[in-house]
Formats: C-alpha cells, structure tokens, sequence
C-alpha cells in the first residue's frame, strides 16, 4: 500500500531530445520531432501536455535541422512557456547530448523523446518517483505486442529496474513483457555517467550501466499511449490514434474498465500442489481471448491467489519464472497483461514448511477484493464497467465485493451466482464485449 506523501517537489523543467532525422519517414525539409498531426508539430504536443502539468521551462536539445525547430518555437513567449535551445555540435546520442544542458537543469526534471505521441498523468508519475528514496530516477515501461523482438526491462516486486534485456533473445528464455517507453524522470545524480563530448545513448549505454552499479532506478508501469512513430507504418498508426482521440482517452486520469482474470483455471490449466514451470500450460483460446481484450480498450489484469508460498511448496522465485514464462508465452502471440496481481498469503497453520510471516488472514486473498482495488488505485480502474473472469466462488464473490461483474468459468452450471457463465476465456470475453458494445 502507498506510503505517506509529504509534499511532492514540484518538477518545473522538461528536457526533450528532438535529434531525430526522420529519414524512414522520408523526411527532407523537417526533422522528426517536426512531423505534424492536427497541424501541430509533435514537439509542440509534448510541450502542450507538459505546460499542463506544470512544467514551466522546456529545453529542446537539437541538431539535425535545429533552425527549423528554432524558428519555430523561438523562445517560447508564444506557446506560454519558457523554452532554451541546445544545439549539438555534432551527434552525441539521447544521452551525450543531455550533458550539454547539465548547467542549466534543477535537481529533478523529466525528460522526453521528440518522437513520441504520448499523452500521460505527468503528475502520478511524479507522485510514483517521489515514494522511493535514494533514487537516481524512474522510467516509464510498459507491456507491448512484440516483446520478442523488442529490448526489455526487468523490474522486481519493489519497482525497481533491474535488468535490461537487448534482443535478439535466445529461444526457451522467459521474460517479463515491459519496454522501455523512453519517458524519464531523472535526478542530476544521472550525470555522474554520462561522459562530455561523447556519444552516449540511454538505452543501449547509460541506463544498463546505472542498473549494473546498483543505483536504484524504478520502474513505473502504466497503460497510457506512449509510442514511438518511428517507421511511416507507425507513423500512420499513431496518426489516426491521435485524431480519434485514442491518446488522450488513455491518459490515466480517465477512469478505464478492467477485465480482472483469475490465474489458475482461467488462463493456465491448475497444476498440482507443488507447481513449477514445467508444469505451467495455457488453456486453448486464451491468447485469442487477451488479444480481444488487449484490442478493446478493457485493461487485463491478472488476480491470482497463490496459498502455495505460504504454505512452503512455492517460493516467490518460482512464481516469478511462472509469470514470466505465461507473459512470454502470452507475448509470442501479441498478448499481453497491463499487471499481475498476486496473493501468497493463507491463514490455516499446519504445513511443515510454511512461512509463518504469510500464514495471516489479509485483504488481498479473494474472496477479500484487495488485489483488483489495489489495482485500482494503480491504473485509475472504473470498477462498475469492470468484469471478473474466475473459476471458482472466491473469484465471483471477490469480483461482486468490488462491484463489478462476474463470469464463471465452467461447464458445468452456474452454482454461484455470477453474471455469466462461460466455457473458456475466449468465450467470456466475448460475452462482455457483446455486452458493453464492442470497443471503448
Ligand atoms: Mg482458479
Ligand atoms: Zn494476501
């Protein structure tokens, strides 16, 4: 549960690398960050979305066509904003070109890409990095539908990063689906690596190097719309998002709906007492089913109670290579969860190798709903356009406690009383959709 806030440091300066050349865009008389959608430049979308929350100086680090971003913006009297231009002498990467603007910045500032449509709660993420302590800062990750060739981050139960995973990745290996978002929020304590007058990317040098030294850096999940439009494929992907107002619906500060999914039963046959990876099968029609939900606007969340570490038959490790291999598994065929909720408690004692810190009565075991309004409070969840997909009473009961509707998984009847019955997940999430009309 979250902490008590002091007051949150206000974070008044925004750092965006607008670099970008733009040559797969087939660009030649603007760079990148220039690209227009509704007749503004994405630049001047990112400094709107900043100057929103705050934000009250912009510095904009340039190089390839820098007078074209110069003339445009100038100093920023005509956007409502303070904005600095740096420009680089020749390439220096995300990172070596950030130095450049080391005397000029505060203690903390946000940084963004210039090639991003992004529209996202700058002010919960600010709240998310201000909760740790000792912290050289947080990036955004989250859950996209390739990660097999996609470069990965690791994070572990506290939030913290600690692996960056480049592709290619050998087959058999397992691995949590987040990407890096490319939005940071950094303390100045980043400068320490990064070197002058040198080429330094953050992905590929800076961020592995911080991780590897043990500085605690966080990772912060969210479903918002942060994308790259790299590729003219992309590009017109991200276009038509931005004008059927996608974007901005996904902003956290709009309540969204969840399809909250039991584990066992519902996405993976159950296994045995003492469950290992091995063991570990999807149900067919699963993938389909998250893909729909995936494509529909619904969250997928994951409420899963695992008595099992409790009792000592299962150790966090274990569940962990367990989420990994259904999130990769779910992966390969572009699915993906936006969280994973577990429960390792049970309150009987009686088991020979039972952890007795986890033998207590909490509020996270279903049927107690503590996992989806703690999910709740993590993505914004509007819990009465909210479904829960289980295979047992806990799970309609922990779902109707939270106030939202219920599906059964069964073939058998419908002995405790959900709104729905259903044979698998497919045919479950088919049932809400139909329900709550297709997309949201
Ligand atoms: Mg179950
Ligand atoms: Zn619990």
């Amino acid at each position: 549960m979250s902490s008590f806030h002091k007051n949150i440091e206000k974070i008044k300066q925004l750092v965006i690398i607008a670099g970008g050349k733009g040559t797969r865009l087939g660009l030649t008389d603007i760079p990148k960050p220039m690209v227009k959608i509704k007749n503004e430049p994405i630049l001047e979308h990112q400094i709107n979305l900043a100057k929103k929350y705050g934000i009250e100086e912009v510095f904009i680090l340039s190089g390839h066509m820098s007078d074209v971003i110069k003339k445009y913006f100038k100093d920023g009297q005509d956007f409502g904003i303070k904005i600095h231009h740096i420009i680089e002498p020749y390439p220096l990467g995300t990172a070596g070109c950030l130095k450049l603007a080391e005397p000029f910045l505060d203690e903390k500032f946000l940084l963004f890409y210039g090639d991003i449509v992004m529209d996202f709660d700058i002010k919960n993420f600010v709240k998310f990095n201000a909760d740790y302590k000792d912290i050289i800062g947080s990036i955004v990750v989250h859950p996209n539908d390739h990660p097999y060739d996609s470069d990965l981050v690791e994070i572990d139960e506290q939030g913290l990063v600690r692996k960056f995973i480049s592709k290619p990745h050998p087959s058999g290996r397992y691995y949590q689906n987040l990407v890096n978002a490319a939005v940071y929020l950094f303390s100045k304590k980043i400068f320490k690596y990064i070197e002058n007058n040198k080429f330094q990317d953050f992905g590929k040098d800076i961020l592995p190097e911080v991780v590897k030294q043990e500085e605690r850096l966080a990772g912060y999940k969210s479903a918002e719309y942060i994308k790259d439009m790299g590729t003219a494929d992309r590009f017109e992907k991200v276009k038509t998002d931005f004008e059927s107002g996608k974007v901005v619906s996904l902003n956290r500060q709009n309540k969204r709906p969840c399809i909250f999914l039991d584990r066992d039963g519902v996405i993976n046959f159950n296994m045995d007492s003492s469950p290992n990876v091995e063991d570990f099968k999807l149900i067919p029609g699963v993938v389909e089913g998250v893909r729909k939900i995936n494509q529909s606007g619904f969250l997928a969340i994951v409420a899963t109670n695992q008595p099992m570490i409790a009792k000592g038959f299962l150790t966090f490790d274990e569940l962990s290579k367990i989420h990994k291999k259904m999130e990769t598994m779910l992966g390969e065929e572009r699915a993906y969860l936006d969280g994973i909720y577990f429960c390792p408690h049970h309150p009987e004692r009686g088991f020979a190798g039972e952890i007795e810190e986890l033998k207590v009565e909490c509020n996270c075991r279903k049927p107690k709903s503590g996992m989806l309004l703690q999910a709740q409070t993590d993505f914004n969840i509007d819990l009465a356009r909210s479904w829960m997909v289980g295979d047992s009473e806990r799970d309609i009961i922990a779902g109707q406690n939270a106030g939202c509707k219920t599906i059964l998984i069964t073939t058998g009847k419908n002995n405790y009383n959900a709104d729905y019955c259903a044979e698998n997940l497919k045919e479950a999430v088919d049932i809400i959709l139909n329900e709550e009309g297709g997309t949201i």
